[in-house]
């Protein structure tokens, strides 16, 4: 079986989150000389296979095997793969079967490595994300089984096969102002203090505001207005409050502290004194840490890239979170890296098969080239 072949089984299981659908029965007899750990909570279960071949580096592949919903119109039935002029139809064949499907085919067929190789696979990416990835990294930390450096095959590439690692991922920051006024009649404006005035002049400060201007890994962190609600729909009524929603996705240099008093202080140079400000971090950002080991890693994994794609990869946090950012919380170095993402969670999401050949290749340089140092 190819790893092509392994891709249009995996699309036959409709792996909706949480639903592994008979997926990982398949996967462990597989990979049936790997030992196996699984967890299951709340109808959401987890896959870690591992083979010991040496006492060096534990190297982990991770990745999801749920997918979103087919949505929308097809071309072809969405859980049944077709190839058509070299290119994969189904729902999953980019996020994430593919890559999936790449190292799965790649740890069945190392004969020999330094160290430990295992694969990590979750049934909840695409929903809550409670008990999916997080809860086999508790319980692998329980054991001591914690990987050394982990890569994970989310659909990385823009626009050329080969063009974008991730090092990292920019965090998410919710927020909500609340600006009080007093309501009134529109025909005595002088007796209302309009919490739409207090907005328009607050406004310039806010909307996309740029929080700090960046670094090597991240673009700017910017102030992202998302709504504003306010009124009764009425003409001759002012409200007495209106209420702004606003997103940031952050570098490292932003927080919530950090975002809380540039928002605060744009509401004193807007004269505002009566309002309410809440901020929540949704997600947290990160990069892989600036060690040599991470580093080695990193320039392993750009030179397999490289050679196979024949494009030199640029690093990148940009786009939205992935379940990297629960492996970096414990510690473990971890890069993603897999086929472009130009149609994933659209209807007619495709791969091309040639593609999954030098990603499964990529996959099996890197592996060797890790045995060797
Ligand atoms: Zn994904």
């Amino acid at each position: 079986m190819t790893s092509t072949e392994l891709l249009k089984k995996l699309i036959s299981f409709a792996t909706l989150t949480p639903n592994e659908a008979g997926s990982f029965e398949f996967i462990k007899s597989y990979l049936n000389d790997f030992a196996l750990i699984e967890t299951e909570k709340e109808g959401v279960k987890n896959l870690f296979l591992y083979k010991k071949f040496g006492s060096g580096s534990h190297i982990c592949f991770a990745g999801h095997i749920d997918v979103v919903p087919a949505g929308g119109e097809w071309a072809s039935e969405p859980f049944e793969a077709t190839e058509k002029d070299g290119i994969i139809y189904g729902r999953g064949a980019a996020d994430m079967k593919g890559g999936v499907s790449a190292f799965l085919y790649a740890l069945k067929h190392t004969a020999s490595f330094n160290g430990t190789l295992s694969t990590l696979i979750t049934s909840d990416e695409e929903g809550d994300a409670i008990y999916g990835t997080v809860l086999m990294l508790e319980k692998l930390k329980e054991l001591a089984m914690l990987p050394d450096f982990c890569l994970v095959a989310e659909p990385t590439c823009e626009a050329s096969f080969g063009d974008t690692i991730k090092v990292g991922r920019r965090g998410s920051i919710n927020g909500r102002i609340k600006i009080i006024g007093r309501g009134g009649h529109a025909a005595y404006p002088e007796k209302s203090d309009s919490p739409i005035v207090a907005l328009a002049k607050v406004l310039p400060y806010l909307a996309n505001a740029v929080l700090d201007i960046g670094d090597d890994y991240f673009a700017p962190s910017k102030l992202v207005i998302t709504d504003i609600k306010g009124g009764y729909g009425k003409h001759n009524v002012i409200p007495s409050e209106v209420e702004i929603l606003f997103n940031i996705r952050n570098g490292i240099t932003t927080d919530t502290k950090t975002a809380k008093s540039f928002i605060e202080d744009a509401m004193e140079k807007a004269e505002i004194q009566t309002f309410e400000l809440s901020v929540t971090q949704s997600s947290n950002s990160f990069v892989i840490e600036n060690t040599d080991e991470a580093q080695k890693y990193f320039e392993m994994l750009k030179k397999c890239v490289k050679d196979i794609s024949g494009i030199e990869p640029r690093p990148s946090t940009a786009g939205g979170t992935s379940d990297a950012r629960f492996v970096s919380k414990y510690g473990v170095g971890v890069l993603e890296f897999g086929v472009r993402n130009e149609t994933i969670h659209a209807p007619n999401e495709c791969v091309s098969t040639d593609e999954i050949e030098k990603l499964t290749k990529i996959f099996q340089e890197f592996i060797s080239r890790v045995a060797k140092n």
